[in-house]
């Protein structure tokens, strides 16, 4: 057994010790099998979340509503959630209620996919109730029960399933690809949020141009904010894309293939983080700027490391070649004369002092770019006496 599992059997042991059951549920079952790197450990018991937060000494109550209990053990969380069965799901966001149950059989009835609907105990023994196993080995996405009524009852699974297509590389079972389908126009319906949320993670999938074609196919473009104004953003994008690893390079890919389509108006319409909006525009700035100048100092400072892998996917995503090396990247950051402003031998007080008859004002900032720009460029050298002589030459504007 992976580590993973090792290290949170003693938080299932416990729960057992008190006479309830416990179980390994949901997708770390699953990438077990599938021998994939295992996410999150779900755990799911017969125990009340109040009788779980009793049992645990640093629990934290996430979901109580819902029967989650988040119990943290060795620097490690496990999600403990009690045997349920949902309510409706009027609001498209969450059943209205949730019943707690003691057996696990209907709870693992509620879950979306076959796949997604194995329970492992303590002993490595399964319960597969829905054929979960042998779609597995078959690569097969297939709802548990009747997909129209599944997709019906929460519309998100319709997206849910290319998100796991995309993530694993397997197909949809052809009945439920009907059934989602003929429900696909409910999608109107979900929060934003929820949508947003999968596909980020099925952009993020080594199968995503698979995933594609799914979403093509149903044409959910129909149903989704920005997408149902422009039916032809998805077949614009090129034929063939590498996975994306955050919502921020999936907008700035979308704006880049059609800057008509303002990064802000994808924020605002997919109800974005604002970071997801500063990333995203970071993004696309630092690819305009490498379109007319190439990989050049400025590029890779302005940048910043934590951004240099994010740059390559969408760049050879644009580019369609895989020319843009991390290692020349991290060579050039190598050579930088300064890695931040803050490290400029010059800064608003000195140019206040140089010029003692001017009032603040943005001639400031905008001289302290230019410095910047020439410093990190190489055309000047980051030193006081250095800049104080260029300036001679590059006063500031006048206004
Ligand atoms: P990942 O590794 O990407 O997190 P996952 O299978 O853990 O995959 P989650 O979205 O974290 O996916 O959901 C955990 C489990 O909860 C699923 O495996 C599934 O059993 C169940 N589940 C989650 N969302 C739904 C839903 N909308 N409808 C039915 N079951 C769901
Ligand atoms: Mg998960």
């Amino acid at each position: 057994l992976p580590k993973v599992f090792l290290m949170a059997k003693p938080v299932l042991e416990h729960i057992e010790k008190q006479d309830h059951k416990a179980y390994f549920v949901g997708g770390c079952v699953r990438d077990l099998l599938l021998e994939r790197p295992i996410g999150d450990i779900d755990i799911a018991t017969s125990a009340s979340p109040a009788f779980i937060q009793k049992i645990f000494t640093k629990v934290i109550p996430v979901g109580i509503e819902h029967g989650t209990v988040i119990v943290r053990h060795n620097n490690e969380s496990y999600e403990v959630t009690t045997f349920r069965i949902d309510g409706n799901y009027s609001d498209k966001r969450h059943p209205d209620s949730v019943q707690f149950i003691d057996n696990i059989d209907k709870d693992l009835e509620r879950r979306d996919f076959t796949i997604n609907s194995l329970a492992m105990d303590l002993n490595g023994n399964m319960i597969d109730l829905f054929g979960g196993i042998n779609d597995i080995e078959k690569r097969v996405i297939r709802t548990v029960g009747n997909g129209y009524e599944r997709f019906t009852e929460d519309p998100l699974r319709i997206i849910r399933a290319i998100r796991f297509s995309s993530q694993l590389g397997f197909t949809i079972d052809p009945k439920t690809f009907q059934e989602m389908k003929d429900v696909s126009s409910e999608i109107k319906t979900l929060a934003i949020e929820r949508i947003a949320n999968e596909f980020t993670k099925l952009f993020a999938g080594n199968d995503v141009n698979r995933a594609l074609t799914y979403v093509k196919d149903l044409q959910i473009e129909r149903y989704l904010p920005v997408f149902c104004d422009f039916p032809h953003i998805l077949s614009s994008l090129p034929a063939s894309i590498r996975p994306l690893q955050s919502f921020a390079e999936v907008i700035a890919l979308f704006h880049l293939v059609n800057p008509t389509i303002e990064v802000s108006r994808w924020v605002k319409e997919w109800k974005c983080s604002n970071k997801t909006k500063q990333e995203a525009i970071h993004l696309v700035e630092a690819y305009f700027h490498f379109e007319s100048h190439g990989m050049d100092p400025w590029l890779i400072y302005r940048l910043t490391p934590a951004f240099y892998e994010g740059f390559i996917r969408i760049s050879e995503n644009i580019t369609q070649t895989t020319t843009i090396r991390l290692q020349e990247m991290k060579a050039i950051e190598q050579q930088l004369s300064i890695h931040s402003k803050e490290e400029l031998a010059f800064n608003g007080y000195d140019l206040m002092t140089l010029f003692p008859e001017r009032k603040r004002g943005r001639w400031i900032q905008n001289l302290l770019k230019r410095i910047e720009f020439n410093v990190v460029s190489g055309k000047l050298e980051n030193n006081k006496k250095e800049i104080k002589e260029w300036i001679k030459w590059n006063p500031p504007e006048t206004n």
